[in-house]
């Protein structure tokens, strides 16, 4: 398919001073809970959006100097050189796709709580730290200042030798320099406070020395609000923002504009939705003729083009959505936008940096798991057998199982009690501002449509008879949870009513039913449903307390950026709200609220109580199966599986991710000891500085870089030699056997030719053992006949030459030999396998020639 001219204007190439975007998407910086922790997975997840087509991809807010520290909210780091490493693994994944990289410098002030390095935070005044913490911090003085400027310029510096092709001088969310700027914060005497001039002044000289430091090689981007305070929503108070703009606006290459209210600019669907910048951009692009950028959640390529014919922006500025789709840029190109996974705006993804945790997604199961579990939001390793699955239940999980399993190319029936697919998100899109949730069916389900591989029975509500009839190979139980109508005490679970009084959960009222007259709802659960439900009742009349034991409403929405909204919401529509309470007792007339701190009782009248607590697995089924083989699941004649709410109930991502798990590993072993790739800092591996030979002590010192890459290399041949050993033990023909250890055998030749350089660097592979079971698992993984061991190996080992050169390009000259000795094991297995393909009794003579040929040969390659 080809794209709709109509979307054209998405893809022209855009110039930004000395660099040119290949289109106009741009991933502006958002925050991953990676960060300078966790570089290979963070590098491995901005290489897919720059394969997902996104013209220009940025890092998260990423600190010049350990006294802007924001622990436990994860920040990338340029503070020394170690740092042009880690970032340079981002860089080259972007680059490898055509897409310009982009690194937000960022000093934090007053929003720093600086945890880790425990150095003061530094700002225009000594203020609070606006983040909560108990500290304050210390005013700049002009020292400070000069210091400030030599970071932010050795930190530019740095992101250019990372790769970088933007560099951003980061204006605003509350950090330093927005205090500069803040007419109400810089009330400074000197000649970086008072007048207009002197607080644009610390901003103009930032951006002035960035680009006299980089700004031959990157572009200058400045990210600055439009707006001067938060008001009402959609009605901008600009105050002196145009003013400053205009004394700024021809001096950087780039302006990334967004808003005061951050909760506006990151607003939850239920809240905030698409294009909610656009009354605050009115005059940006009348005041500058550089190219501008904003967000806006957007996910339609209408509303895209609108927003740049009718000159509000140049980019299509984007975190949530090259979140929830990192290949939007590519599906629109393609012709297929109604394959975009839109993001729904729960901000699962931003939970991640409050709780220092690398980023989920509700919509994209695979985002953050690029690295770890090799997993791509559009590509899935092709089935591994014939087998028939059968998902029992349709929600998120069984929903995501379905088409993920699909996507693999089972035979896959998905049958769901009800007429309408999506279980929980379907029942909870229609509460108060809730539609976008709908959007974790609808994509699956319009998917499922395409899959002719996959068979979707409505109303089926199975039984364990049912289930056996259908003779599937696998199937997974996905039938989800139930509220509960009692809480949780902290050991136990109790009851709330008593007598005849009837308590309410969520499920009813969505079914519809509610209590008449006024209500108490009990919050048990603290994240949004309990919220939810006392604005159905305000909504419907009824006169509705909000009890939590918490400190707070919604408590576990301040990791959402969300529980703030609610509750002004909440106050808005009258509910009374009771925090540091827990409903004990209700009999119809009284509720009974006991305060978590005293343990003093006291009660409120109210006819009805609904309990938003805890959740129960809808697990009859899974247990009713298990039953008929006495527990013992072996004995089944299918794999027996629960995922998502029906095996623990929790959130909608999680639900999706196990749905996604479930089917990508479908007919994989796992190893259970050993599930995860891990992604820290090993000390057994780094070798601190390798100890050079004589030889090679005149010689340029060889790169981490390349080092890292050279290590990971040899462990990957030592992990080969085990798995063409397991296969050879899988082969039941002599003849298969003997080929694959020969491949063995070459492998471990390999791993003798590449050994000198190892030792010379000093590097430390990871132990034997370890290096062995990866190369079984992997072999146990794959097919187990020889046409598909042959064909797998056919798919997968030409990119392995391209990896295998770009070491040798890395390399200092000295070791290319060695290399491209490396390769060549390589170039003579792909030639062993071309030859077996087509049936030739001799195609094992390149790897007996690999095995035989002398060095000084074999280096002339
Ligand atoms: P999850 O979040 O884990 O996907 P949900 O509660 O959202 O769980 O969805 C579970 C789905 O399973 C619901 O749509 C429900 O109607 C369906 N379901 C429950 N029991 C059965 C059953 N025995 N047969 C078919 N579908 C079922
Ligand atoms: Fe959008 Fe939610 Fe995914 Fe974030 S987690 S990108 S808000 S769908």
């Amino acid at each position: 398919m080809t794209r709709d001219p109509r979307y054209d204007i998405l893809f022209e190439p855009v110039k930004i001073g000395p660099v040119t975007a290949k289109n106009r998407f741009f991933q502006v910086p958002h925050c991953t809970g990676m960060g300078f922790l966790r570089p290979r997975t963070l590098a491995a997840m901005r290489g897919v959006k720059a394969e997902g087509g996104w013209g220009v991809i940025c890092t998260e807010y990423n600190s010049i100097h350990p006294s802007s520290d924001d622990l436990p909210g994860v920040h990338a780091t340029l503070w020394d050189d170690s740092d042009i490493r880690a970032n340079r693994l981002m860089t080259d994944k972007v680059h490898e796709h055509g897409a310009l990289a982009g690194a937000e410098l960022w000093y934090g002030g007053a929003r720093s709580p600086n945890l880790y390095s425990r150095l003061p935070a530094m700002d225009v005044a000594s203020m609070p730290n606006l983040a909560g913490h108990p500290f304050q911090t210390r005013s700049m003085d002009k020292t400070d200042i000069r210091n400030l400027r030599r970071w932010h310029r050795k930190a530019a510096i740095r992101a250019r030798d990372a790769g970088f092709d933007v560099v951003y001088v980061y204006a605003t969310h509350g950090y330093l320099l927005a205090n500069f700027l803040d007419p109400a914060i810089n009330q400074r005497s000197d000649e970086y406070g008072g007048t207009l001039e002197n607080r644009v002044r610390l901003v103009r000289e930032l951006i002035e020395e960035t680009k006299d430091a980089v700004g031959d090689r990157c572009a200058v981007a400045v990210r600055f609000k439009a707006d001067e305070t938060i008001g009402a929503d959609g009605a901008p108070e600009h105050g002196e923002r145009r003013d400053m703009f205009e004394m700024l606006s021809g001096l950087p290459d780039l302006w990334d504009i967004n808003i005061a209210d951050y909760s506006l600019e990151m607003g939850m669907s239920r809240f905030v939705k698409e294009g909610a910048l656009e009354p605050y951009m009115s005059w940006v692009k009348s005041v500058t003729d550089l190219p501008v950028v904003t967000v806006g959640r957007f996910t339609s390529p209408d509303t895209m083009v609108s927003q740049i014919k009718r000159g509000i922006t140049d980019f299509i500025g984007a975190a949530r959505p090259s979140i929830a789709d990192p290949f939007i840029p590519k599906k629109i190109e393609e012709g297929r936008p109604e394959d975009i996974r839109e993001c729904i705006g729960c901000n699962i993804c931003y939970s991640g940096d409050s709780l220092g945790v690398p980023i989920r997604c509700t919509q994209n199961p695979t985002m953050g798991e690029e690295w770890r579990k090799g997993w791509h939001p559009e590509k899935v390793a092709d089935k591994g057998s014939d087998a028939r699955v059968l998902i029992v239940g349709a929600g998120p999980s069984g929903l995501e199982a379905a088409r993920a399993a699909g996507a693999r190319g089972y035979d896959v029936m998905l049958a769901e009690a009800t007429r309408d697919l999506g279980g929980r998100v379907t029942r909870e899109a229609t509460l108060p501002g809730m539609s976008e949730y709908i959007r974790v069916r609808d994509y699956r389900e319009g998917q499922l449509q395409k899959l002719s591989n996959v068979e979707v029975f409505r109303e089926s509500r199975l039984t364990a008879d049912d289930v056996f009839a259908v003779e599937a190979d696998h199937v997974a139980i996905a039938t989800g949870a139930t509220w509960r109508r009692d809480r949780f005490d902290g050991k136990a679970y109790v009851p709330v009513a008593n007598g005849a009084a009837q308590v309410f959960t969520p499920d009813d009222i969505m079914a519809g039913n509610m209590p008449d007259g006024p209500c108490v709802v009990f919050d048990g659960d603290n994240y949004y449903m309990g919220s939810l439900m006392a604005e159905v009742l305000a909504d419907a009349g009824r006169q509705v307390t909000y009890v939590t034991a918490e400190d707070s409403v919604s408590s576990w929405a301040g990791n959402t950026s969300e529980r703030w909204r609610i509750r002004t919401q909440m106050m808005e529509k009258g509910i009374g709200i009771v925090t540091a309470h827990t409903l004990t007792a209700f009999d119809g007339a009284q509720a009974t609220l006991q305060c978590a701190y005293t343990g003093r009782v006291h009660s409120v009248p109210a006819k009805g109580a609904v309990l938003a607590t805890q959740r129960a697995q809808n697990d009859d089924l899974y247990h009713q199966i298990l039953a008929t083989v006495g527990g013992e699941m072996a004995k089944l004649p299918f794999t027996l599986t629960r995922i998502g709410d029906c095996e623990a109930p929790s959130i909608v991502a999680a639900a999706v991710y196990a749905g996604h798990k479930y089917a990508a590993e479908l007919d994989t072993v796992q190893d259970v000891d050993q599930p995860l790739k891990f992604d820290r800092m090993d000390v057994g591996a780094v070798a601190p500085m390798p100890i050079r030979s004589p030889e090679v002590a005149n010689q340029p010192m060889a790169d981490a870089a390349y080092r890292q890459t050279l290590l990971d290399y040899y462990e990957e041949e030592i992990a080969g030699v085990a798995y063409f050993d397991a296969l050879a033990d899988i082969c039941t023909d002599p003849a298969h056997k003997a080929k694959m250890s020969l491949l063995a055998r070459v492998e471990q030749h390999t791993v003798a030719i590449v050994a000198p350089l190892i030792a010379q660097y000093g590097l430390a592979p990871r132990d034997q053992q370890t290096l062995m079971s990866e190369g079984i698992v992997d072999a146990r993984n794959g097919p187990q006949d020889w046409e598909g061991m042959i064909a797998t190996m056919r798919r997968t080992f030409p990119g392995y030459i391209a990896d295998f050169e770009r070491l040798e390009r890395l390399a200092p000259s000295q070791d290319v030999a060695i290399l491209k000795r490396m390769t060549r094991h390589e170039v003579v297995a792909i030639a062993f396998l071309e030859l077996e393909a087509k049936g030739d009794p001799d195609a094992d003579a390149p790897l007996h020639r690999f095995l035989s040929e002398p060095e000084e040969a074999a280096h002339a390659v």
